[in-house]
């Protein structure tokens, strides 16, 4: 027990990330029948927002099945992903409808956003009858445990210590091609605590990979102004000073010896990897004229991808 205002006020981001993504699914950017159920009361984003909502839900859908399709087309592995501050990401439950599962999915939080989690899923029937048949819920609710995916509660600022004996206490296997997911998580982080999370990978997992989506550029006016939004809500982007650019980002991997890191804007992920028919679809669902200011958002926000060995598995992935 024991949060403190500053872990409370992490924790509701949270709620933010499942309010937009829901906004995002409710007008028809992004295919999330699930999200609704973690939202209340829902709120309408602006044009801008879904926008930047259907760019980054594109790139991390993409990357996740990508690995798995890589790891379906390979014959030794199974493979697994972590989602590093799940929150209330609903993609495990999207890919198991499409019948798309690597071998193991483990998701981590604070307990009071996995027990919150837990008996969201518990209730509805949609996605409970997703869950793997042999699920059990431990730790007071917080937990949810079985042989194909496990939802686990811990704080990353212990991650060697509390977060890696129970993922492999849950089934973890270093030695398997592992998928690391963080989605506004490394930021809120101290870089001394994030870059403990990346060594320890590093060291311990050989066949690692990672996407990494976050803030950047806290330099100008626009990433001041951000700054200052989230600090007056008690919420301190701490990474953001250790890895304020895309060359810093992607170089957080290369120094550590990673074999490939490639580091995207938003802005250039939306130019680039969302195709002219997509791009049309979206035109039709919102009129978005702000294009300046989208631009300028989505600057500061960016994918990193990094392998760490150049395996034919991690050369199959090009997300970005
Ligand atoms: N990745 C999810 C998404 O994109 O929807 C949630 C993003 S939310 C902005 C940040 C998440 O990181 C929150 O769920 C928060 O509880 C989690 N988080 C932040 N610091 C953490 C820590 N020290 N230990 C565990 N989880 C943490």
């Amino acid at each position: 027990g024991g949060a403190s205002n500053a872990d409370h006020a992490v924790q509701g981001t949270s709620n933010d990330a499942a309010v937009s993504r829901e906004s995002a699914a409710r007008l028809g950017y992004i295919a999330d029948p699930y999200i609704r159920h973690f939202v209340k009361p829902a709120q309408r984003r602006a044009p801008l927002i879904n926008r930047g909502t259907f760019c980054r839900f594109h790139g991390v859908q993409n990357t996740l099945c990508q690995f798995i399709q890589a790891l379906g087309a390979t014959t030794q592995a199974s493979g697994q992903i972590v989602v590093l501050g799940a929150g209330f990401d609903t993609s495990f439950f999207i890919l198991e409808k499409e019948g798309l599962s690597a071998g193991k999915y483990f998701e981590i939080d604070f307990a009071e956003i996995t027990a919150k989690k837990a008996a969201t899923i518990y209730r509805h029937p949609d996605l409970k009858s997703l869950l793997p048949s042999d699920t059990q819920v431990a730790m007071g609710g917080s937990e949810l445990h079985s042989s194909r995916y496990s939802l686990l509660s811990g704080d990353l600022r212990q991650f060697q210590s509390h977060v890696v004996p129970k993922l492999i206490e849950r089934g973890f296997d270093p030695n398997e091609p592992t998928l690391f997911l963080s989605e506004c998580v490394l930021i809120y982080l101290d870089p001394e605590h994030s870059d403990h999370i990346i060594d320890w990978i590093t060291l311990s997992v050989p066949n690692a990979a990672i996407l990494t989506y976050e803030q950047i550029r806290p330099d100008d006016r626009f990433g001041q102004m951000m700054i200052d939004n989230l600090r007056a809500r008690q919420l301190e982007l701490r990474g953001l000073h250790a890895y304020p650019t895309l060359e810093s980002t992607s170089q957080r991997f290369l120094s550590r010896g990673w074999h490939s890191s490639t580091a995207v804007d938003l802005a250039a992920y939306h130019d680039r990897c969302i195709d002219e028919g997509e791009r049309k679809r979206l035109a039709k669902l919102e009129f978005l004229d702000e294009w300046e200011e989208f631009t300028l958002l989505a600057q500061h926000y960016a994918f990193t991808f990094a392998y760490s060995r150049d395996t034919d598995l991690f050369q199959m992935l090009c997300p970005l």
